[in-house]
């Protein structure tokens, strides 16, 4: 196909037809033209629908957790990923807010996911001084201290007590965040 200087605007759509249809056909499409067209229409959309596959797939299973939160309820991660021959776990939970503790204060507690509701609710009636965590509830597997802005504390913990395919959930139980702060954990092998 050669292309002439007097070719119109029609003739050219009606080339970029044509070229389409070769290339639907698998039979090929010689001229220039036809690179564009692959380039604009293909390559973007390939690279943002990789990327979301990406971020779709479970997390890593990990023996040690960095844990950001800061003067919103949210905590850095949505699920995680532990495994019980870890034999223990620790968590490194950084407040990068600026907020004082009394006002935006975050901690990370687990427990079954069946014995959140209660146990956030307890914590609320024991106070901040207490980390709005009551100790002696032995259903709390794991817990950290309430932190603010610009504090961070460390906590590790056993994974015998978790059991392969049970149910769990991180939460803060900073009074309020609990519904919005949390996620499940899965234990594997
Ligand atoms: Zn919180």
């Amino acid at each position: 196909m050669k292309k002439s200087a007097h070719f119109g605007i029609t003739a050219i759509f009606i080339f970029h037809l044509s070229c389409l249809v070769a290339l639907a056909s698998l039979s090929g499409c010689s001229d220039d033209l036809s690179a564009p067209i692959i380039s604009n229409s293909s390559d973007p959309r390939v690279e943002l629908s990789e990327t979301e596959q990406v971020n779709q797939d479970p997390p890593s299973a990990s023996c040690s957790f960095d844990i950001i939160v800061g003067d919103y309820l949210k905590f850095n991660v949505n699920e995680m990923l532990v495994q019980k021959s870890c034999g223990s776990v620790s968590i490194n939970l950084k407040h990068e807010g600026n907020l004082a503790a009394k006002m935006m204060g975050h901690n990370w507690v687990l427990t079954r996911t069946s014995d959140v509701t209660e146990i956030a609710a307890d914590g609320i009636s024991v106070g901040l001084s207490n980390n709005y965590v009551n100790t002696e509830d032995n259903r709390i597997l794991a817990w950290t201290k309430i932190i603010g802005g610009g504090e961070e504390t460390s906590i590790s913990f056993s994974t015998e007590k978790l059991m392969v395919g049970d149910e769990y959930t991180f939460f803060c139980s900073f009074p309020g965040h609990s519904f919005g702060m949390r996620g499940p954990l899965y234990v594997e092998i």
